[in-house]
């Protein structure tokens, strides 16, 4: 048999260790897992009645279109239905993105330290990624628009970025559409926009009448707490979402996914006290880095990035034996681990397993 060639030595995506699999490899009754920024609180109750609901569906295909969910969150978010497209998480639609665009050889921009799901739907289209280095875990939207040439299709601006938490402001984020070529895509991934509450963040939806060349991708797995249901969504122009509609799947959201999300969106104060016990979380957290002597990254959306000043592969093993998962491994910053924010006795938990594991590993405040 004869694969693509460019698919032949890919990675397979590793996900954050399921709960499960950490409780009996290690014989442990309790573990917390702070590892793929799951809501800790779950879903909005409403949402689990509609899909009780749906229940009776089950034999019937979903809409494909899934019009009625579209048309509620287009008034939300206050664009036209035709602005609005949903996907399998919104891992799809940069999925389909990337097979809707790309040519072999075609370049693509994004951040060295970001989302990886940018690259690895770039390999598969054999097309090139562009890695401009993130400064102070930031993206660096001068030397993005500096690697621009004639074969650019898309620019990836993760935002607040996975996994430094980081956001660009608006102004900078303006100025920089005003200076990228209309005919080069802009991709601003929103999958944590709903927890930011700092004052210079950018409402991407905003920004889509003046610059058609933008698309905004935002989910339900998130805020909303549905990452089992696999929902998210971007938002463009009727042109754009056209041509993604034309390579998508029929069926590609499934019906409980689909009113799940129709309850979920409707009941905005879930979102709302999810996001305030999120803003209590990372002070707690910050606070508690700050005592042990721990620097971190600004946090934005529902992570926090901190240095542990150990190699972080042995931290997360240290704290797996503890019972509690996180993330590691980021390959340019080696001696950080990115942690989920957890419910307030989750945070304490993870806080006592990292201050005992410091001071097994010698680290001293
Ligand atoms: C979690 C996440 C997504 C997508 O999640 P889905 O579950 O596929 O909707 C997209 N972008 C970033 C940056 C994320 O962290």
């Amino acid at each position: 048999m004869n694969p693509k060639p460019n698919i032949v030595d890919l990675p397979v995506y590793k996900p954050g260790k399921p709960i499960e699999e950490v409780k009996k490899e290690l014989g442990l009754e309790e573990v917390i897992k702070l590892a793929s920024n799951e809501n800790p609180y779950g879903a909005s109750p409403s949402a689990k009645a509609a899909i009780v609901a749906e229940l009776e569906n089950l034999s019937l295909y979903p809409d494909g279109a899934a019009a009625e969910l579209t048309s509620a969150l287009a008034s939300h978010l206050g664009v036209k239905s035709e602005n609005i497209i949903f996907g399998c998480g919104s891992d799809e639609i940069i999925a389909l993105i990337t097979r809707a665009f790309f040519l072999p050889g075609d370049e693509t921009i994004m951040a060295d330290q970001t989302f990886s799901v940018y690259k690895s739907n770039a390999d598969i289209e054999s097309a090139v990624s562009i890695e401009v280095p993130l400064v102070e875990g930031t993206h660096d939207l001068d030397g993005m628009l500096a690697r621009i040439t004639d074969r650019t299709k898309v620019i990836w601006i993760c935002n607040p970025n996975n996994p430094t938490g980081t956001i660009v402001p608006e102004q900078a984020l303006i100025t920089f559409l005003d200076s990228v070529p209309a005919n080069v895509m802009v991709v601003l991934d929103e999958a944590y926009c709903e927890y930011v509450t700092d004052l210079t963040y950018s409402d991407g939806i905003k920004l889509l009448e003046r610059y058609p060349n933008l698309v905004v991708l935002r989910t339900f797995s998130k805020i909303y707490g549905l990452a089992a249901l696999r929902i998210g969504y971007g938002v463009a122009s009727p042109q754009i979402i056209t041509l993604i509609n034309q390579v998508r799947e029929p069926f590609n959201t499934s019906r409980l996914a689909q009113a799940a999300a129709l309850a979920a969106l409707k009941d905005q104060a879930y979102v709302q006290e999810c996001r305030r016990l999120n803003s209590a979380g990372i002070v707690q957290l910050q606070d508690e880095f700050k005592r042990l002597g721990l620097k971190s990254f600004p946090a934005h959306g529902n992570f926090i990035m901190v240095d542990v000043r150990k190699p972080g592969t042995e931290v997360f093993d240290a704290l797996l034996r503890k019972g509690v998962i996180v993330r590691a491994g980021h390959r340019l910053y080696p001696t950080y681990i990115r942690v989920t924010v957890g419910s307030a006795e989750q945070n304490r938990a993870f806080v006592a397993a990292l201050e005992q594991t410091l001071a097994e590993q010698g680290v001293k405040a």
